[in-house]
Order: C-alpha cells, then structure tokens, then sequence
C-alpha cells in the first residue's frame, strides 16, 4: 500500500509539475541565458525552447536532452529569423533527436573552436538530430589565421538543411563532418538545401566550404549524403568540397562561380553524380578531381571552367606508391564517365606526377564524356603513362585535338542555349550518353534559410554616390567620415589638399579629380591612408606628395590595418603621379603588414618619382606556411623613377598547393634607377617568390637592379617577352623554367 500510495504521489506530483511547467514556460519561452540553461534542465521528449526575439550578445548555447522519434525536443528562435546570436558565442547540442531552428549568428565569433557543435563534449553526441532555417553571417573570427569551424557534425543520423551561410573571413572550414571517434563513423548524415554564399579567397589552405572527415580518419566510412545544395563563389581555397572519408555520395549541387574542386581528397567508394559547375569563366573555376580507389563520377555538368591543373574541370590524379595516410592514394577501379563538359578548358591526367607521385591510375575508365569547348584546342594533358585508364565512346568537338588514340570521337561544335538556359551539345549527343534532361537540380531560391535574402551584396568601388570634397586641411578625412560604400571623392582640379590626420578608409571607395590638372594631396602624418577591415580604395588623376610628411623613417601613403583583417581589401591607383617620398629613409608607397590580404593591387598610367622606400613590399608571410598577401597584382603603363627599394616584392614560400595566387602581370612599364639603394634586401627592382602565374611584357630597366624569380612548386607559369634592359644586371632566377623571348640587354 505504502508503495502504491508513493507511486500515486509521485504521479500527483509529477503532473503538478508538468502542469507549472507548461505554465511557467508558456512553451518554454527564455529571455536569458539563466532561463535557458534552467529550461534545459528539464526538458521531456515533445517540449519546446523558444529563443526570445532579439538579440542574444556573448551567449554559450548548451542544449542538451534527450528526445524520442516521434517527440523531438525543439530548440527554436520565438520568430525565425528575429534571434540574434552576437557577440562571442556558439551553440552546442549532444543526445538525441533534436531540432534547432531559425536562429542568426551575426556580429561576433565564437570563444571555441566552433560556432554550431553537435556534440557537448568529446564523449556527448548528438544523433538523430537537425539544424534547419539558420543562418551564420560573417560570424569570422578577427584574427585571419586563427582557426575555427562554423558547423561540426558528430554523431550519426543528423541532418543539417535549409541553413544559410556566409562570407567566412578567417581560416577553418565552413562545414566539417567529423569522424573523430568510433561514435562518429557510418554516420549517414544527410546535407542538404543550404545555401553557401560567397567566401573569399583566403590566400591559404584551410579555406574550404565543406571537409568530410581527415585523413586520419579516411579510410573509414562516413556515408554522409551531400545534395541538393547550392555553392555560390564559395572561392576559399582550391578544395571547395575536401571529402577525406569513404562512402560519401555528392548528387545534385550546385557550383556557381566558384574557384576550386570537388575533391575525394582521401577515402574511397565516393559517387559524384548529376551535380552542375557553372564557371561562367570566372578565374580558378574548377570541378571534380579523382584521387583513391572505386569513385564514380557521373552524369555530372560542367560549364564555362576555365581552371588549369589541380582545379581543372577533370582531373584523375596520380598518387604516391604505398601511400601514407595524408598523401595521395593511387587511383585504382575509378570512373569518369557520362559528364558533359562545355566551354571548358582543361582535363588533366595522372595529374601531379612527380618523383613522389608516381603511382599512375589503374583499372580507371573514362567513357561516354561530352566535352565541347573552343577556348582550349588541346583540353587535355597527360601527365604520364595512361594505359591504366580506358576510353570508349567520349566525344569532342573537331576542332579540338586529344593525345589519346583510342575511345574519341568528333562532332561540330554545336552548344546552345536550352530552355532552362544552360549551354548544351546537340540532344542527339545527349541522347547518346544517356544524360537526361540539362536542368539545374535545385534553385538558389530552394536552399538556404526562408527569411534570409541570397543576397551578399559585394560593394565595389564607384558603384554609389558622388560628393565634392573642397581644397583645405582634412576635408578629405571628413568627406571619408560621412561617405558610404562604393561612393566617390570627387576633388578640386588642381586643388591643394592637406591630411593632417589619418585619412581611414572603411569600406569600398574612390578618390579622384577629374581628367586635367591632378588634385595634389599631402601629409602630415606617417601614413596618408590607412586600409581598415572592410576599406577598399581607388585613387585616380591625383597627385601625391610626400613633401609635408614627418621627417622619420618608415612611412607610407598608404597602409594596411596594423591588425589582422579577416576581410580582403583592393587598392587601384589610375592616372597618378607619385613623388618625393624622400623626406626620411623606407619611404614606402604602400605598406602591408601579416596577416592581410589584397584580392587585387593595380597600378595603371602612373608616374612614381623619388622615393627612398618601395611600391609594392608584398613579403610579410615568411613563415613558409603557403600563406601570401596579394592575389592579383598588375603594373600597366607607369614609369618609376628613382626608387631606391623594389618597386614589387611578393614572397609565397612553402610547398602547398592549395591556392591560386599570387598572379602577376607587368606591361607596358619602366623602371628607371629602381631597386639600387643599400637598404633594398633584395637586390632586385622586382623580385617574384613563389608567384603561380607570371606575365611581364613590352617592358625596359634602365640603370635598376635586376629581375628576380624564384619558382617553387605548383608549376608556375612564367613568361617574360619583349623586354629591354639597359645597364641592368640579368635575370637572376633559381632555375630556368620560364619562358623569355626577345630580351635585350644594352
Ligand atoms: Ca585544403
């Protein structure tokens, strides 16, 4: 009697309980991190937290329970999309069936190493559980090489769909699948309907969007399911997706002008299949690289790649005998087959070849391919020995030429548009693979989170309002003060313009006089502008002078943050003079410091003159890390005149290949007197370590220090013609593989 009547108790009690709870909590809503943590505390299978609208600053998210199938426990924002996850913060959840939705984490970063965590701790999982309808907005941390991960999945059968993320500025991978205990592993994880906006390119390695596994782990089985997805200039690095487990499927996505690959890095058994890459020929647009043993690619479409190498549109690699665990496996049973290849202009094989790299693919097919392009007669390169690779029934277009023998055929050229406006071969060749229908499998619209805009607006320079700024001190920095992105500065022809502050530059903007007498701008301080997180500055028909500016050593006109930026900046000076930046020594043009990155540097039509630093001192990142400061740097058209240092230095040292740049273009220019003075480490008026694509033309030295090349791995293009050099040392270079013609030396 006693029990029943204990048992009776209990139950009273329990259901007064509930009964407070449902009303206390009127479906859970939290206004605090205390409610929440004291809401978590009690939660039964069926119950709901609700998120308060508003925002949530400096806020460690632990949900922890334990749901049942058909009652899950809900982690939701009161209105998705009207939560705001700030500041330093993150969410991690661990147990089972769970769902968290419409949450933003925007303005902030997160303490840990991740923002959203499907574990609590090492040993506490989460599983049967989904993130859905949130978003991750630039939530980067500040510091560009400080790692983190936005989203890390553990445990197995969770589900992460219709989640939005964007424009992840530090290093880290966007979304990891991690596989790092048993727990961990045949996990069958579903990814899907999200919306990946844009991620610059970060100038290292660790920039990729997606990582399933790490080599550690990659002989073991994930199976995690990637579809439907919608990757949108996703750049980063080359590795857009790195799946590095086994059993992996990749069906339906979408690439749009995204610099990189899908790549089975590590791990077998992977099915690539009905995905489309739309390169629309933007630079460094790649597609699917084959490393391993038993991966099948097919029915994929790709359009308008234009990368070379290890980002061409396919590649098979070759590998390293008896493979460590981190290096390249041999492909081994390996198709490529039925893809549609249009407007494309490479296909590598037993790509990467090298004394290491030797083990060449075996029992590999290539079949059925239809690959029509223009651009490259000669798409394909063959590394080495092929014999392990079969061709059958691939067509080209005939203009086109292959150094394969046998399996190609040659058909006119006949890509237009289809009904669903992308650029197809005729239907009877697409009938003749068996490819289907040409239709993009999934919208941008469909993925993503529902409230939030797949729009990331990228501010670019005059692309806002106009204002004049007045000849006198400061009005330039006040001008700046009130400008906004993309607007103009439009000062006085002729006008004198004095700084005796700073000049901060926070977001996209332009500088300039109109055609006719130059507006000259002087200063008073160390630095005439500086580039802030976010700056990016056009400085056209102006004339600079260093004739105001402190007597010490060590300025610049124009400056980097002295701190990281997890941002990229631009910087383009048109129709400029430049001159007597010799009031003391280590004058400098521009000065960088580590950790920042241009996506491009251009000088074009522009007289520099007199000056006792360098130009362009693009060498801050020494630690032979791969890691570099500029992308794109072009020198068109201009004179330099008496420069003491180097008018260019760019260093990318180290041997990763998993970056684009540094990419260089010189023509049309002179160097006069450059690169000769004593405090110029160089020795050289241009010095290009490491730089991956190198073109210098219809150029002369007179009187300078010499050219320097130092070529590193990566095959980088070099090409110098048409140049002249009068009483200037000879090219000094590490070895000879680049190309010179019609150089004289006087
Ligand atoms: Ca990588």
């Amino acid at each position: 009697m006693r029990i029943i009547s204990g048992l009776h108790l209990t139950t009273f009690f329990l259901i007064l309980v509930l009964c407070s709870c449902a009303n206390t909590y009127a479906g859970n809503l939290v206004r605090t991190i205390e409610e929440f943590d004291t809401a978590i505390a009690t939660l039964e299978p069926g119950d709901e937290v609700i998120l308060a609208n508003g925002t949530w600053t400096d806020v460690e998210l632990k949900f922890k329970a334990e749901g049942m199938p058909d009652k899950p426990i809900q982690l939701k924002a009161e209105e998705p999309g009207k939560v705001f996850i700030t500041g330093q913060s993150n969410l991690r959840i661990s147990g089972s069936y769970l769902v968290v939705s419409g949450l933003v984490f925007k303005d902030g970063y997160t303490p840990t190493s991740e923002v959203i965590s499907f574990r609590t701790s090492k040993n506490d999982l989460a599983n049967n559980s989904r993130v859905t309808n949130t978003v991750i907005d630039r939530f980067s941390n500040p510091e560009r090489h400080d790692t983190d991960t936005w989203v890390a999945i553990y445990g197995k059968n969770n589900q992460f769909d219709h989640n939005t993320m964007i424009g992840k500025g530090n290093r880290g991978v966007t979304l990891a699948v991690r596989l790092n205990t048993e727990a961990s592993l045949e996990n069958n994880h579903v990814i899907e309907y999200n919306y990946f906006g844009p991620r610059e390119i970060l100038g290292s390695n660790g920039g990729e969007t997606l990582r399933i596994g790490t080599s550690h782990y990659s002989r073991e089985y994930s199976n995690t399911v990637v579809r439907n997805n919608y990757f949108d200039r996703t750049n980063g690095e080359l590795e857009i997706i790195s799946s590095k487990s086994c059993g992996n499927v990749f069906r339906g996505n979408v690439f749009f002008e995204s610099q990189g690959t899908l790549t089975m890095r590590h791990g077998h058994h992977t099915l690539v299949e009905n995905n489309y890459f739309l390169g629309n020929r933007k630079p460094n647009t790649g597609g699917i690289r084959i490393i391993n043993e038993y991966q099948t690619v097919k029915n994929n479409y790709l359009y308008g790649l234009t990368g070379h190498r290890f980002r061409s549109a396919l590649v098979i690699m070759n590998g390293v005998s008896n493979s460590p665990i981190n290096r390249y496996n041999q492909v081994v049973d390996s198709e490529m087959n039925n893809n549609i290849v249009i407007d494309s202009d490479n296909i590598q094989l037993a790509a990467g070849s090298d004394e290491e790299r030797s083990a060449t693919p075996i029992g590999s097919s290539m079949s059925n391919n239809v690959i029509m392009s223009k651009s490259n007669l000669n798409p394909f390169t063959v590394y080495d020995d092929i014999s392990g690779i079969s061709f059958e029934g691939n067509v080209l277009n005939e203009e086109a030429d292959v150094p394969i023998e046998k399996g190609f055929s040659k058909a006119p050229y006949s890509v237009t548009e289809n009904e669903h406006g992308l650029r197809v071969p005729a239907q009877s060749l697409i009938d003749q693979i068996g490819f289907g229908e040409v239709k993009l499998p999934v919208a941008k619209e469909e993925t993503g989170a529902d409230f939030y805009p797949h729009v990331y607006k990228v501010v670019t320079p005059q692309s806002g309002g106009t204002r004049s700024v007045a000849a006198g001190t400061n009005t330039i920095v006040e001008a700046l003060e009130n400008s906004k992105p993309g607007d103009t500065l439009l000062l006085e022809n002729g006008g004198e313009y004095l700084l005796t502050k700073y000049a901060a530059i926070r977001h996209p903007v332009t500088i300039k006089s109109e055609s006719g007498d130059k507006a000259v701008v002087r200063s008073e301080k160390s630095s005439f502008f500086l580039i802030e997180n976010g700056g990016t500055l056009d400085l056209e028909n102006l004339w600079i002078d260093g004739a105001e500016s402190p007597d010490q050593a060590g300025n610049s006109v124009i400056s980097t943050s002295k701190y990281s930026m997890n941002r990229n900046y631009s910087l383009a000076i048109r129709d400029c003079r430049v001159t007597n930046l010799d009031v003391n020594h280590s004058f400098d043009f521009l000065k960088v410091y580590k950790n920042t990155f241009a996506d491009s540097i251009e000088i074009s039509n522009t007289e520099m003159s007199n000056i006792t630093g360098s130009i362009l001192s693009l060498d801050k990142e020494t630690e032979d890390l791969g890691i570099y400061n500029v992308e794109n740097l072009s020198i068109e058209a201009s004179t330099f005149t008496d420069v003491q240092g180097s008018v260019a230095n760019i260093y990318r040292g180290g041997t990763d290949e998993s970056t684009f740049g540094p990419i260089v273009v010189v023509k049309g220019s002179e160097f006069t007197n450059t690169g000769m003075g004593a405090r110029n480490k160089s020795e050289a008026s241009l010095k290009f370590h490491g730089v991956q694509k190198l073109h210098i033309s219809n150029s002369e030295w007179n009187q300078s220090a010499p050219l320097e090349l130092h070529l590193t791995n990566g095959e980088p293009i070099t090409a110098i013609r048409d140049i002249v050099m009068k009483d200037t040392g000879e090219i000094r270079a590490n070895n000879d593989e680049y190309k010179i013609e019609n150089a004289t030396y006087k």
